[in-house]
């Protein structure tokens, strides 16, 4: 990575600023699951150990934007972050107040403090704009929006000392905001976490210098939510693999009878356009050639395990054993797999095994695997067998925007090596 790292600086004796991501679901005000605080320690440990007293910022959820709303709150986050460390986090009640600064700049060696929802502060996020908007109005509603992101981002500046600012959130890399971009302007030196720095190097190995062969296994629900990624890693791999709901826009290009199988209509032409792609580039693009098709949208709903032509009334919710052997064969074979998407309902037990399939396949090849996405994430995870993953992603959006090929904000912030 050509990106400073918090190896790459002295610690010692400052204040520093880091944005993490505790974007973490909160039930009865608890934290229900900890995973991304717990991901998070390392980094935070490093920082504390080498003689730094560290403020910590992070959004969670999608409040209005307009103050304090008691659901997305961080306090719960400080309790658990508390335990997890074994000593004090003291928590600061919003991001830029006189009485949450003083807090910081008491701050001691060692000490951690954590501040408030960066949400609570509509500046943080995205330009509202009316739907039945003119391009000069959106236009004049986004320069606004830039313009207070950035006083934003100089409130929230002086929470550190202004020297180092860590960033440590990958999963909000792809926003140009002012807590994860914007303020790096106001400190010396930007650098990633150990977090930041995985994320980074995982994604960027694959798509600058993967071991070959190199497969990309793509499913979920929408063509036009993938289809960038489809189009940049088609330059890339070796072999493509379509699934999941895209793969049945992908038949009607090839006039394949769907039945009432999810189809975007409006992206046959792009389907067209993707497969001659494929060929022009020699890239092996494999859609599966059997599937489980039901009666209705329904766990309970009748199933039949048919070829690729969908019967008519009858909808394909997961990929068929054919498929699911002739992708793990090809998944076998490769050295280097990103995946991102499900084969197919795998939320529903009867529509899980080609998911599952695909999981155990990457499981057992000694390849290097990337998981993204948070569906394709959590069958890993539900299987058990993400241990046996090189590296899972945190980032749904940042992950799918870094295989589209995208520069991201929060990495593009970060000073270079
Ligand atoms: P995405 O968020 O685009 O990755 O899509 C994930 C969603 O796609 C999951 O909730 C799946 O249940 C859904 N999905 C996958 N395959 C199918 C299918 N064949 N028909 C309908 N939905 C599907």
């Amino acid at each position: 990575m050509n990106k400073k790292t918090v190896r790459d600086v002295d610690f010692k004796g400052r204040r520093v600023l880091s944005r993490v991501d505790f974007n973490v679901p909160i039930k009865e005000g608890k934290v229900a699951d900890d995973t991304r605080i717990t991901s998070a320690i390392p980094t935070i440990k490093y920082i504390l150990d080498h003689g730094a007293s560290l403020v910590l910022m992070s959004h969670l959820g999608r409040p209005k934007g307009k103050g304090y709303e008691a659901d997305f709150s961080l306090k719960p986050v400080a309790a658990r972050l508390q335990e997890l460390l074994g000593k004090p986090v003291k928590f600061g009640p919003d991001c830029i107040s006189a009485e949450t600064m003083a807090m910081a700049r008491d701050l001691k060696a060692g000490e951690v403090l954590l501040v408030e929802n960066t949400r609570f502060y509509a500046d943080e996020g995205k330009a509202k704009v009316k739907d039945d908007a003119t391009e000069e109005e959106k236009k004049a509603a986004k320069a606004e929006m830039k313009k207070k992101q950035a006083e934003l981002a100089e409130k929230l500046a002086p929470l550190g000392d202004g020297e180092i600012f860590v960033n440590d959130a990958f999963g909000s890399a792809h926003r140009a905001h002012s807590s994860t971009s914007l303020v790096c302007k106001f400190y010396k030196q930007n650098v990633a976490g150990f977090l930041m720095e995985k994320e980074i190097d995982y994604l960027g190995r694959a798509l600058e210098k993967p071991e070959r062969p190199f497969i990309a296994i793509l499913g979920g629900a929408k063509v036009s939510d993938k289809v960038n990624v489809i189009t940049n890693l088609l330059t890339k791999v070796n072999s493509l693999i379509i699934g999941g709901a895209m793969a049945y826009t992908f038949y009607r290009a090839k006039g394949i009878p769907t039945g009432k199988s999810l189809v975007e209509e409006d992206k046959i032409d792009l389907a067209k356009d993707i497969l001659a792609k494929a060929q022009a580039a020699n890239v092996k693009l494999l859609l599966p050639v059997d599937n489980v098709i039901a009666d209705k949208f329904d766990a309970a709903a009748q199933t039949k395990t048919v070829g690729e032509a969908i019967d008519d009334g009858w909808m394909a919710l997961d990929i068929g054993p054919k498929s699911a052997q002739i992708f793990a064969d090809e998944i076998k074979k490769s050295k280097t797999v990103v995946w991102n998407g499900p084969m197919g309902c795998f939320e529903m037990k009867p529509f899980a095994a080609g998911t599952l399939a695909v999981a155990k396949a990457i499981a057992e090849t000694k390849c290097l695997s990337i998981v993204g996405g948070g569906d394709s994430v959590s069958a890993v995870n539900k299987s058990g067998l993400a241990p046996k993953m090189t590296h899972i992603s945190t980032g749904g959006g940042a992950s799918l925007e870094f295989l589209e090929g995208k520069q991201l904000p929060g990495v593009v912030a970060l000073t270079d090596k």
